[in-house]
């Protein structure tokens, strides 16, 4: 395995890093939280007392976003996150690495098998992650557990996903606060070609009040996906 030598922050984003290998490459980390504890069988390096994750932008869409030049990124230490699709939980560890102790991440996911993984894989080693087993499309079902957050990050891959970010956004996002949302869209409309897709569900978000402030295509990382950060005015 190619040995590590050097790490530094990353320019714009606190608690993203990038480390430098012998070969000359780099690639995007962040502390592990849980140390030596993998997640998606991401190499885990040491340097300097710390131990680090390699972040996957194949495996991650935020990953890909921030090598793709992504400007705003308000994930950052000591913020709540309500992640909607979060999956076996490539992406939401590494969100979790960046919040730290003082951040909260409510995890929503409505796969039970899916939802045990993220809970034997992630929760489970992470005193800053809340589980909740619930179907994104209706918020209110755990209006009772989520606070108030600053940052809704979402990836469910449903059709009209916006609608749903946007139902989440009304009751849980703070004035000021923003979405992160992946747009897969072939899943989404298969009958739409990808960039119309992306365009209709920007558009939602816009008459539902919420400013898109950044889009992004994912490729090479991830074909057909666009990235999307909005913010409630
Ligand atoms: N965000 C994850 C990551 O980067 O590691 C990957 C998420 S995966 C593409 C989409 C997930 O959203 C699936 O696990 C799926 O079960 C979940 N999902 C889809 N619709 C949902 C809904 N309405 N409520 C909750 N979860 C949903």
């Amino acid at each position: 395995m190619i040995r590590a030598l050097r790490v530094r922050e990353h320019e714009a984003f606190p608690q993203v890093y990038v480390v430098e290998f012998e070969d000359g490459s780099e690639r995007l980390a962040t502390v592990n939280m849980a140390p030596g504890i993998k997640v998606y069988g991401e190499q885990l390096v040491n340097i300097g007392g710390k131990e680090y994750r390699i972040w996957n932008p194949y495996r991650s869409k935020l990953a890909g976003a921030i090598l793709k030049g992504l400007k705003t990124n308000p994930i950052k230490p000591g913020i709540k996150v309500l992640y909607l699709g979060v999956a076996s939980g490539t992406t939401p560890s590494h969100v979790s690495d960046i919040l730290g102790p003082s951040g909260i991440l409510y995890g929503v996911e409505f796969a039970p098998r899916v939802m045990r993984e993220f809970i034997e894989k992630v929760a489970a080693y992470r005193t800053n992650v809340v589980p909740l087993l619930a179907d994104a499309r209706f918020p209110s079902k755990y209006a009772h557990i989520v606070e108030a957050v600053d940052v809704i990050y979402a990836d469910i891959a449903q059709p009209f996903q916006s609608k749903y970010v946007a139902d989440n956004a009304d009751m849980f996002l703070k004035k000021g606060g923003w979405i992160m949302m992946a747009i897969k869209a072939m899943s989404i409309d298969v009958t739409k070609a990808p960039s119309e897709t992306y365009k209709r569900e920007m558009n939602e978000l816009e008459q539902r009040g919420y400013k898109v402030r950044e889009a992004l295509h994912l490729e090479p990382y991830d074909e057909a996906h666009a990235f999307v950060v909005a913010q409630k005015t």
